[in-house]
């Protein structure tokens, strides 16, 4: 364990920075963290990006750690499966794993309000805000802050920096400026925005409490999550430009159309849709690679800033608590020898980094477009099925994604990569549709599962 005067500054106390900060002080580091908007727990007003997301296995575990998992666990609600809206007005659902796994709706801004609590509870953990990073030099270890309300600029030097600043970080942008470091975004031609159904009249769900729902349709799709005060925050993923788009649908007449031909069941549960449509923003979708994530043994990117990814996989915020708790193993078993401990970080956190995205653009295709296909549905099906038969072998990769915690998501995308290929070969089976469920179809599928030792060499 370090000694007290052992110091640790954070740029921003977003969900990983104020994570991380608990988690540091723990480990007997002074902290300092410094974040560019003013205290949003006395504003009452969180503003950014969505109003809840899902919270699962990964970012539990890291919770789980500083004593917040089973508190955050009984404000959230689970969600056991998806349940899609069909054009013709069906609804199909489809449980996310075994009986009684879910992922959990959380609020964005509760979530973080209580990790800041929590980080000043820590008698060593000091929240700066108004204080925006405006340049880091690595090289001297120097930060240079400016004052988001008076402007006033100061520097000040660090012994150990982590940028938790999130997908435009300050940090990563003053590493670009070294030798060979490497850098891409890009941004989907999908952008989002969010939409609201209300409460009924008595404060009651409008539709099925326990699930997120679904509308795919092709080219773009509407999600919604449920909140504790009976509404659902929905986010519509759109393409920015082409017909129908956020360009097309540009008058009331044309939202209003467009959703009752689309979405039809949306209409009674939006009542107010075609205003908040027009008047709510609409914000891109980006993802971030970069490399390398640390500098110099003394400075590091983490979360968002590091690896920031798209939505779909409701991934984003729990790869970067995976990140706190990787971390703080490695604190464990390396001691506090950040020479040592920053190049295993990276080493081990940057794979994932770039599994998860790629699985996060993956999965914005299944979601729009094949939960609706009878093939893919099926296919999930069958694999639910081989999961029964085999559970220490064949686990689904939305189950070792979102369940699994202590399979890294490199490993995920690995053997996902290959299941799918031993499931392609299972689906090309004759008249799979109608005999999968028969005993000898079903061992059959076993023994192509078996001769292709599940995916997992
Ligand atoms: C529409 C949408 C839905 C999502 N849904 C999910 C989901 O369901 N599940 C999930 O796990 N993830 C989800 N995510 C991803 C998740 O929001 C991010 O991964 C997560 O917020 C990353 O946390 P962070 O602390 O790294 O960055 P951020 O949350 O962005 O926090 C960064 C902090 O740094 C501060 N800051 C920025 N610049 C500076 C600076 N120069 N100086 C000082 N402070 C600075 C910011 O004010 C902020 O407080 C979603 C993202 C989007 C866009």
């Amino acid at each position: 364990m370090a000694s007290s005067q052992k110091h640790c500054s954070i740029l921003g106390a977003g969900l990983v920075g104020s994570l991380l900060s608990v988690y540091m002080a723990r480990r007997g580091y002074q902290v300092d963290v410094y974040e560019r908007r003013p205290d949003l727990r006395k504003a009452g007003n969180y503003g950014g990006r969505s109003i809840n997301l899902a919270l699962s296995d990964r970012g539990f575990k890291a919770l789980e750690r500083v004593g917040l998992a089973d508190a955050v666990r009984e404000v959230g609600i689970p969600m056991y499966g998806r349940m899609m809206h069909h054009q013709d007005g069906r609804l199909v659902y489809q449980p996310y794993g075994k009986e009684g796994q879910a992922i959990y709706s959380v609020s964005r801004s509760g979530l973080n309000f209580r990790l800041m609590d929590l980080a000043e509870q820590e008698k060593s953990v000091n929240l700066h805000f108004n204080h925006r990073c405006a340049e880091v030099d690595v090289r001297n270890k120097k930060v240079t802050f400016e004052h988001s309300e008076t402007g006033a600029s100061h520097q000040q030097a660090y012994d150990l920096l982590f940028g938790s600043d999130g997908a435009f970080s300050a940090l990563r942008g003053s590493m670009m400026k070294s030798d060979r470091f490497d850098y891409s975004q890009d941004y989907l031609p999908h952008g989002y925005k969010e939409l609201t159904i209300h409460p009924d009249e008595n404060g009651g769900f409008r539709m099925e409490k326990y699930a997120l729902h679904i509308w795919p349709r092709g080219q773009y799709m509407l999600i919604a999550l449920p909140n504790p005060d009976g509404s659902f925050t929905c986010t519509l993923f759109f393409p920015f430009e082409g017909n129908p788009s956020f360009a097309s649908l540009d008058t009331p007449e044309k939202v209003h159309a467009f959703f009752a031909e689309v979405f039809p069941d949306t209409l009674t549960l939006m009542p107010h849709l075609v205003e908040e449509y027009l008047s709510n923003p609409t914000s891109s979708l980006v993802t971030v690679h970069c490399s390398p994530w640390t500098f110099g043994g003394h400075t590091a990117l983490i979360g968002d800033a590091a690896h920031a990814i798209v939505p779909f996989y409701g991934q984003g915020m729990n790869c970067g608590f995976e990140d706190c708790s990787v971390l703080d193993d490695l604190i464990h078993e390396l001691g506090d020898d950040w020479s040592a401990v920053l190049p295993a970080y990276e080493q081990l956190r940057k794979p994932d980094g770039d599994a998860i995205a790629r699985l996060a653009k993956d999965n914005f295709i299944e979601m729009r477009d094949l939960v609706a296909d009878p093939d893919f549905l099926l296919r999930k099906k069958i694999e639910a099925r081989i999961f029964e038969h085999f559970p220490d072998d064949w686990v689904p990769l939305y189950t070792m994604v979102t369940f699994s915690p202590d399979i890294r998501y490199s490993e995920a995308l690995r053997r996902g990569k290959a299941q799918e290929k031993i499931m392609d070969e299972v689906m090309a089976m004759p008249d799979i549709h109608q005999t999968w469920d028969s005993p000898e179809v079903f061992q059959r599928i076993c023994e192509v599962v078996t001769t292709h030792q599940f995916g997992r060499v």
